[in-house]
């Protein structure tokens, strides 16, 4: 971590400022070292780069596993693309203009596919995510000069409210216990005037049921084991590829049908695994949005993408409901 990251992490339990010990350093990066909370005397280990505010993976490990393993694969700057960058622009609306110097939250970093575009466009970035998947993005993209990565829970951010000019959180809130909530806490990290989008599963279609009942046994399968299952997805491809066999298996047992084949087992295994996966409807997440005082709710092509702009800070909004 960078030591300036402290003009915007606070202890998450108490939301005041940290102080740093440092024990190591490369350059500008503090590699181990601690955080420590003077008013409610917390303390954070910084491992490997980053400050780790909670202890475990907890219910994310599936993402810790994955995203050390398949770190690379959704990098444009490692796959020579830009799927990335598209994926990126089309959960949010947002112009490249938008990120030139504006603080961002990438609230689920994972490896860093999206935190890494933003950062390319200017953005000061702040990434996080509850699994070891930190490690991997501090591999690809923690050394940025303008990438600031922390181990941390939707829950319980290091951040204050209404500290981000743009949040995203792309294919995360629906990993987490209640995605409703979550969804409240990266809503209130953002500052007045600033915008949040999201992009979640949707549940319209009768597509998921098989998936559902699949899910009650992978998700209690080793990861290890299940790496080894959704290796099948590579050549099941083309199988499923046929016209209307290949229409019958997908519903059936679906599998990604990414081109690229290390996409396509990551795809497979990031389907499969996760403890948690929750599917919403449009008009739900629009309602979301509106209790959280966003105006001007975008609605993008493939559900379910959606963008809001703040306009009331949440104290404004509490007082004028007291009075
Ligand atoms: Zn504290």
């Amino acid at each position: 971590m960078k030591r300036n990251a402290l003009n915007v992490l606070v202890c998450p339990v108490c939301k005041s400022s940290l102080l740093l010990t440092a024990d190591e350093h490369e350059g500008p990066e503090v590699i181990t070292g601690r955080l420590h909370c003077a008013r409610c005397d917390s303390a954070y280990p910084i491992v490997r780069g980053v400050p780790r505010f909670v202890a475990t993976g907890s219910y994310a490990t599936s993402f810790g596993r994955q995203w050390n393993w398949f770190r690379t694969v959704q990098l444009d700057s490692k796959n020579g693309t830009d799927a990335s960058e598209r994926a990126l622009r089309a959960v949010t609306g947002w112009q490249d203009s938008d990120y030139a110097g504006a603080l961002v939250l990438d609230a689920g970093v994972g490896a860093g596919r999206f935190a890494e575009c933003a950062a390319r466009k200017g953005a000061e970035v702040f990434g996080i995510d509850l699994s070891a998947a930190t490690d991997a993005a501090y591999i690809n993209i923690g050394r940025l000069e303008n990438v600031h990565l922390a181990q941390a829970d939707i829950w319980a951010m290091p951040f204050r409210e209404g500290t981000f000019d743009l949040a995203y959180s792309i294919g995360v809130l629906h990993h987490t216990p209640d995605p409703r909530v979550a969804f409240d806490k990266v809503a209130a990290a953002v500052k007045t005037g600033g915008s949040l989008a999201v992009y979640l599963y949707d549940r319209h279609g009768p597509d998921h049921v098989f998936t559902d009942f699949w899910r009650r046994i992978t998700t209690r399968l080793p990861h290890a084991l299940m790496a080894v299952v959704t290796l099948l997805a590579i050549p099941l491809y083309f199988l499923y590829r046929l016209p209307i066999l290949g229409k019958l298996l997908h519903f059936v047992l679906p599998i990604s049908m990414e081109p690229d084949w290390r996409w396509r087992w990551l795809d497979t295994f990031d389907w499969y695994t996760p403890k948690y996966q929750w599917k919403f409807l449009y008009p739900e997440v629009f309602r979301w949005f509106r209790e959280n005082s966003f105006r001007d709710v975008e609605i993008f092509d493939g559900p379910i993408r959606m963008s809001g702009v703040k306009t009331c800070h949440p104290e404004v909004l509490a007082a004028a409901r007291r009075a």
